[in-house]
């Protein structure tokens, strides 16, 4: 079922990396695991994990500045362990890229739920019709089975639940949306969010892919009821 997919665990406290590593394989997963931020980026360099579980505070980095530079380069869902509670910066967390957050204390069951969700949404469980969606002239192509997506030109690279969630908006272009609509056709609907969650995915989006995210082309805003597609 899951055949040993590499899961990179970037903790510095000791026993929580070994709860989550025995948890992991338990699950039949393949565990990695890193102490700091420098080890962490050297071992993603290295193994091309599946899925990414982030500490937020580490000895050498914050885990938001790992999660910006692995964002750089690739999609690789990130969940983050954070002790810090405040909403604030868990949109934060979410803003710089990762796909969920776990805060502690948290249960090695909750966190492998998690797991097996941000990488079910991860995959290709979202089939839609054609192959390659264009809109605007090309302006927007959607490779809708690479995943790859291109504004003018250039590839754009979006998280798994950005991606999720501009599939379900063009797969239903003339559906408005409402946030809890979103939250379960594109993250599932075992995720307990805040609709805010989706706000901060959507103003993500709207930065990759919109030439002006003020004044957005393809996800509009329907006011007092959410989002909807405005592309053609
Ligand atoms: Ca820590």
């Amino acid at each position: 079922m899951q055949s040993g997919k590499r899961v990179l665990v970037v903790e510095d406290e000791k026993k929580i990396a070994e709860v989550v590593v025995s948890y992991l394989k338990a699950s039949v997963y393949a565990p990695y695991e890193a102490s700091t931020g420098k080890e962490a980026l050297e071992l993603f360099a290295k193994l091309s994990p599946s899925l990414i579980i982030l500490d937020l505070m580490l000895p050498d980095m914050t885990g938001e500045e790992i999660c910006r530079r692995i964002r750089q380069s690739s999609p690789v869902p990130i969940i983050m362990l954070t002790a810090k509670v405040e909403e604030e910066s868990i949109l934060q967390g979410l803003d710089i890229g990762a796909d969920d957050y776990v805060t502690k204390p948290f249960s090695p069951r909750q966190l492998m739920a998690r797991v097996g969700a941000v990488l079910r949404r991860a995959g290709d469980d979202v089939l839609p019709p054609a192959a390659r969606l264009s809109y605007h002239n090309d302006e927007l192509i959607i490779d809708t089975v690479s995943h790859e997506v291109k504004k003018a030109g250039a590839i754009v690279n979006l998280t798994p639940n950005e991606f999720n969630i501009l599939m379900a908006l063009t797969k239903y272009p003339k559906k408005v949306f409402t946030r809890d609509e979103l939250i379960e056709l594109a993250l599932g609907s075992d995720f307990e969010g805040y609709d805010r969650i989706i706000d901060t995915h959507i103003k993500n989006l709207r930065q990759k892919i919109e030439t002006d995210s003020k004044n957005p082309v393809y996800i509009l805003t329907v006011h007092g009821v959410g989002y909807r597609f405005g592309g053609e």
